[in-house]
């Protein structure tokens, strides 16, 4: 999820390793390493820590000479982390080394059979399989055998491989994971994104899903996953560099949103196996499960939102009660806990101030705490009991887009899980909510596919001074996450309210060309949310919807609709966000203002 810079050629590799890995390093990571060739073996050095700790310790590469050579820098998912952990990973003689970046979701059972034809671990990673499997079915012939690992693994991976044994070679393979071979006249390159290589050249291929790439000095050949050559054409880079670094995209926001599908699957598919819920991260026995009294739910901003979805979904599916808490409240209020209670504390950085004190608090009154968290090793990762990472790669906008999808999915995977266990979902529901979970990256792309129209409503709506969100159950929490995310970034003053609670007072705020968005997902409440549409339009108010595709109705009751696909009712906040996020993001940018930068915030807060 981190960065890959590889390269072969007449130059020395590390140097130009350490330099592409340095271009990479805006997207976060936690430890760097790179493994080079240098005419009779490779040599790996890699650290923990700043890229910086990796240059002083080769001595910005002298320790490491030669001409072929992988670089990485890491953003642990398996493993926290530490110098071992670190990629390059080798097999036991160190005559293959691999960089990979992604998620090896199938690593526990491969590991299993590694280890049963005696192959020994070093690392807690998922990534350390690969080396182990392509020394295994090792036939002397890389591309053969890197064809057959890469049909054994599952999963997301951007590979960087090299064989001791053939020196003038180095190899890449991707799935769903970016990875892109460059060349020029001095050699060939392997980046995960284009950004690290611009200095040397602007002509690239992309690989494809599941091909492979060999390179030489001279050039690349390409082959898909059987190892029959493929042709591709050479393509040249035109953005500039600063374009680059965000992919291509204006922001970092808005490519994090195109992040969502991605995030979302990676943080869903290694949690489900053989159609049910397995989160080994819970430590939980069933008894533990059927024995929690309540649950305590406790974060800051957006993610305190995914808590107040999680209150209808775990509520609803497991029939606990759940209790949902701002971290800043609940650590001085003294609250009522019991020990059989589970606190489940959510924060992307892992850092946040007051969420860490809440952990104090629970312990302090004998709870399990059980943290979801994105950050790998992050305090709150450290001080809780168990940690479900999110796996959304490193988060670089204010704004969150991105990590709260993959908070929401952790959650209802724990909902799920839950309510498996206590028996208030049988196999046949089970099995029916983790079909719609699993539709969900898809139909996320396909509403990242309407942006434009999202885009001319914001564009209509920069001069906006006051806007409403209003829905009911889950559509009440949506409603929290749209209107932070419009008044974060665009400083437009917007209010989110129960839709039932309006005309206990702030319908008066209501007038002429007053916008309010009204999100309007859950079946049941359809018509008490159409009437509260009907309170604010009768008062002026435009009102834009955010509804499912088979609510028509709401065309006569709404000005204008923005319809997500089908799903659950439980899962709608993971479509119905999507379209509110844009908005924010587009009123943002139509006002001209830094989106990745709002005024007066920070990333992580980490002081109260
Ligand atoms: N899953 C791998 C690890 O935890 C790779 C992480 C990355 O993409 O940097 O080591």
């Amino acid at each position: 999820m981190c960065g890959i810079v590889g390269y072969i050629g007449k130059q020395r590799a590390a140097e130009i390793i350490l330099e592409g890995l340095e271009k990479l390093e805006y997207r976060g990571y936690d430890s760097a390493g790179m493994a080079v060739y240098d005419g009779e073996k490779v040599n790996v050095a890699k650290a923990m820590g700043r890229l910086q700790v990796l240059k002083e310790i080769t001595r910005g590469g002298e320790t490491v000479p030669g001409h072929a050579g992988i670089g990485h820098t890491r953003w642990a998912t398996h493993g926290e982390p530490s110098n071992v952990n670190s990629h390059p990973h080798t097999n036991k003689e160190g005559t293959i080394a691999v960089v990979h970046n992604g998620i090896i979701e199938n690593y526990i059972s491969l590991k299993k059979k590694l280890k049963n034809k005696g192959y020994e671990f070093r690392s807690e990673t998922d990534t350390e399989v690969i080396p182990h499997l392509l020394d295994y079915y090792y036939n002397g012939n890389p591309l053969e055998t890197i064809s057959k690992v890469i049909q054994r693994i599952e999963g997301s991976y951007s590979l960087g491989i090299i064989f001791a044994d053939h020196p003038d070679e180095i190899y890449a393979a991707r799935k769903s994971s970016p990875l892109i071979v460059a060349k020029n006249d001095n050699g060939c390159f392997i980046a995960s994104d284009a950004t690290a290589l611009l200095k040397y050249t602007r002509n690239v291929y992309y690989i494809g899903e599941e091909e492979i790439a060999v390179l030489t000095e001279k050039g690349a050949h390409f082959y898909d996953s059987d190892a029959e050559e493929i042709e591709k054409e050479e393509i040249e880079i035109k953005w500039d560099a600063d374009a680059a670094e965000k992919g291509g995209y204006e922001y970092f926001m808005l490519k994090e949103i195109y992040e969502e599908p991605k995030t979302v699957r990676d943080t869903l598919n290694p949690r489900i196996r053989d159609n049910k819920v397995v989160i080994d991260e819970l430590k939980m026995t069933d008894e533990e499960i059927r024995s929690i009294g309540k649950i305590h739910i406790v974060a800051c901003g957006s993610a305190y939102h995914t808590g107040v979805t999680a209150k209808y979904v775990i509520e609803g599916m497991a029939r606990i009660p759940v209790n949902v808490d701002i971290a800043s409240e609940f650590r001085y209020r003294d609250p009522l806990l019991d020990p059989s209670d589970l606190v489940i504390v959510i924060s992307q950085s892992g850092e946040t101030a007051d969420t860490k004190a809440a952990i104090e608090e629970a312990h302090r009154k004998g709870c399990q705490v059980l943290a979801i968290v994105n950050v790998v090793g992050s305090s709150i990762a450290r001080e809780a009991d168990k940690v479900m990472y999110t796996w959304a790669g490193p988060e670089i906008s204010v704004a969150t887009t991105k990590a709260y999808s993959a908070q929401l999915i952790a959650l209802y995977l724990i909902a799920l899980k839950f309510a498996s266990v206590r028996g208030t979902i049988d196999d046949k529901q089970l099995a029916a909510y983790i079909h719609d979970l699993r539709k969900l990256p898809q139909q996320i792309d396909l509403l990242l596919g309407e942006k434009e129209k999202i885009q001319k409503f914001a564009n209509r709506y920069t001069a906006a001074k006051d806007v409403f969100f209003i829905g009911r159950g889950i559509d009440y929490a949506i409603s929290l996450e749209g209107s932070l995310k419009l008044k974060e970034i665009s400083y437009v003053h917007s209010e989110a309210y129960a839709a039932g609670e309006l005309k206990h007072g702030t319908i008066s705020l209501i007038e002429e060309g007053t916008l309010v968005v009204a999100v309007v997902t859950q079946k049941d409440l359809y018509d008490k949310t159409i009437s509260n549409i009907r309170e604010v339009k009768a008062r002026g108010a435009f009102v834009m919807a955010v509804t499912n595709v088979d609510n028509p109705d709401i065309e006569k009751a709404a000005d204008y609709a923005v319809y997500i696909p089908e799903t659950d009712q439980y899962f709608t906040n993971s479509l119905a966000v999507i379209p509110l996020q844009l908005f924010g993001y587009y009123v943002s940018l139509g006002k001209g203002y830094d989106v990745d930068h709002p005024r007066n915030l920070a990333k992580s807060v980490t002081v109260e």
